[in-house]
């Protein structure tokens, strides 16, 4: 295997589906499989699930909401999200622990640094709950903090395209995608891969990520076998 440990992060639309809001069962489930067949690798796996399929404080801001209160929200939603995966992934026999950002002792653990890296150790698939558990941040952000916490060897922003490309693929014909870039290259260019915030955090610790499409089947594997798959950024 290419990675010994490694972030995975999943936007909260992923987990809708083809459905325009909340949580596509059959899709977590597959998600699921496919975690589990990297699982099985011997790769130890954290997960980082998005929000924006139930809540988004920017967005609640705009029609009129205070920000903070939103953004809590939005936390909470990545919280709905992760305990939707969390049993699916027990459903395929996986050992799991959720660790949040904003203590909710009945449903999960706080999160902990040497509580996460122990429960990898052992095996268990660790999901980060609750974003960074604040406000004006992102679950990218939390992402990739998480990621640099549990020295993963790189973030795996599964999304619904196959990497970064010269432009929008679904508005643009002739885009196409790169095979990597640097950090750098992502500032020159323009591109964007993640907000700036979690991707400047990648950047000033060294960690790489790949942007690669998580709903086509087996290639969350292959990329943790090596195959070039997505677009790589380091
Ligand atoms: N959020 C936050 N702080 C964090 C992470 C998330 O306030 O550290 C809130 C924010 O309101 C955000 C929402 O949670 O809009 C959902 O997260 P995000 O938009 O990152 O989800 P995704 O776009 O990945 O589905």
């Amino acid at each position: 295997m290419k990675y010994k440990r490694i972030l995975l992060k999943l936007s909260g639309e992923a987990l809708m589906g083809e459905k325009n809001y909340g949580i596509d069962i059959d899709r977590v489930a597959q998600y699921a499989r496919e975690i589990k067949n990297v699982h099985n690798e011997g790769v130890e796996i954290a997960i980082v699930i998005g929000g924006g399929n139930i809540y988004r404080g920017l967005s609640a801001e705009k029609s009129g909401m205070d920000r903070v209160q939103a953004d809590y929200m939005g936390m909470l939603a990545t919280v709905i999200n992760s305990m939707a995966l969390q049993d699916a992934l027990e459903k395929v026999e996986l050992k799991t622990r959720l660790l949040t950002a904003i203590k909710m002792e009945q449903i999960c653990e706080p999160f902990i640094r040497r509580r996460a890296v122990r429960h990898l150790e052992k095996g268990r698939v660790v999901i980060f709950g609750a974003g960074t558990g604040n406000p004006y941040f992102t679950t990218d952000t939390a992402a990739s903090l998480r990621a640099i916490e549990i020295n993963a060897d790189v973030v795996l922003k599964g999304t619904r395209v196959d990497g970064i490309y010269t432009s929008d693929p679904l508005k643009d014909a002739t885009a196409t995608r790169f095979e990597e870039l640097s950090f750098q290259d992502i500032y020159d260019r323009g591109l964007s891969v993640m907000d700036m915030t979690a991707f400047t955090l990648c950047h000033e610790n060294n960690l790489p990520i790949i942007v690669f499409d998580m709903n086509k089947e087996g290639n969350f594997l292959k990329l943790v076998q090596g195959e070039t798959i997505g677009t790589l950024v380091r």
